[in-house]
């Protein structure tokens, strides 16, 4: 028994930063794929607390916060702790260790060719990323995932680079201390998502930084401002002025979130001037608030409940545990560490 029989089912692992309430680009960066995946997969859903503490670890006030509306926004949307196992980073302290013997078998240069560590502090001279957590965390990245001997971590193109490191930290552990038919770790691959890249209502980058997101739960008649002043193609000037739909972030959002029904009556109106943009958003801010209404009512619950989004992080967390002692017993075994 080497921890991978663990079902027929292959093992995903995904997680993300607690950052609060989720907006649309998370919803359609990851979540929209997780609630497909997690009714073919056993899946692990991981609240990354660990991982928000290389970047802000000078103030944490907001992570408690952070993780509760998260997870309430989590489980608004559909996430079902029945079919997956959500989990905080930080209650599972096999991680650490994990990492840390990871860390013996990463060379040095793999972490210092990361894009992240180079971009921000190499190139970009951010001296408060210039920590030892910084530069490992894409080797706490690679614990996250081993622990559960994930066979599938669904990233963005910019993450390949971190489960390409990760499948080489495994096979240097599976070369030196286990064999071809035993390994220790199973050597996880990566599913390249291919959602779209959505922009904050003002046109630059969705961040909540720019206070430019659109809220998964939030008010419909927020939802509606937001939508209002979204920026649109800068060639329509005018009502009769033709626009290009490409050119326009409204139409980004009408692929994903209206019904097939009406792009073609958006598309060719904007082409053709037959409609104007106040009707287009219109149209586009009914249906982000009809496709959400669920989940913000389901919010409105949980809210009201605090015991039960708390008992879904308790069960998780011990599911997750117990997985994870499971691998380190077997992984300390392996390499000879002093247990008891
Ligand atoms: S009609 Fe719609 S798609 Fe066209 S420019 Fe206006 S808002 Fe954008």
């Amino acid at each position: 028994m080497n921890g991978m029989e663990t079902g027929e089912r292959k093992i995903l692992l995904s997680g993300s930063r607690p950052t609060g309430r989720q907006h649309l680009g998370n919803y359609v960066g990851a979540l929209a794929q997780w609630l497909e995946l997690q009714d073919n997969l056993e899946c692990f859903f991981m609240v990354a607390d660990w991982h928000a503490l290389t970047s802000t670890y000078r103030d944490t006030s907001t992570l408690p916060d952070n993780i509760r509306n998260q997870v309430i926004d989590w489980l608004s949307i559909g996430l079902d702790p029945a079919k997956a196992t959500i989990f905080v980073q930080s209650a599972i302290k096999e991680h650490a260790e994990l990492h840390l013997l990871l860390a013996m078998f990463t060379p040095l240069g793999m972490m210092e060719r990361c894009t992240s560590w180079k971009d921000n502090v190499v190139e970009g001279g951010n001296d408060l990323l210039r920590t030892y957590g910084f530069l490992g965390y894409p080797c706490l990245q690679s614990a996250d995932i081993l622990m559960y001997h994930a066979d599938i971590v669904p990233v963005g193109k910019d993450q390949v680079e971190h489960v390409e490191k990760t499948q080489d930290v495994a096979q240097k552990v599976n070369f030196l201390y286990g064999t071809e038919e035993n390994p220790v770790f199973r050597v996880p691959e990566w599913k390249l998502g291919n959602a779209p890249v959505l922009l904050g209502n003002d046109g630059r980058k969705m961040s909540k930084s720019y206070g430019n997101c659109i809220y998964i739960t939030e008010p419909a008649k927020d939802v509606e401002q937001k939508v209002s002043v979204m920026v649109t193609d800068p060639a329509r000037v005018r009502r009769h002025d033709p626009g290009t739909p490409e050119l326009c972030s409204v139409w980004s959002y009408h692929k994903v979130f209206t019904d097939p029904k009406h792009h073609d009556e958006v598309h060719v109106g904007c082409t053709t001037a037959g409609i104007g943009c106040r009707d287009c958003k219109k149209l586009l801010a009914s249906e982000i608030n009809r496709k959400f209404e669920p989940a913000r009512a389901r919010r409105a619950e949980l809210e009201q409940n605090p015991d039960e989004w708390r008992s879904v992080l308790d069960a998780g967390n011990k599911a997750a545990r117990a997985r994870a002692r499971q691998t380190m017993e077997q992984v300390r075994e392996r390499l000879h560490l002093y247990t008891e």
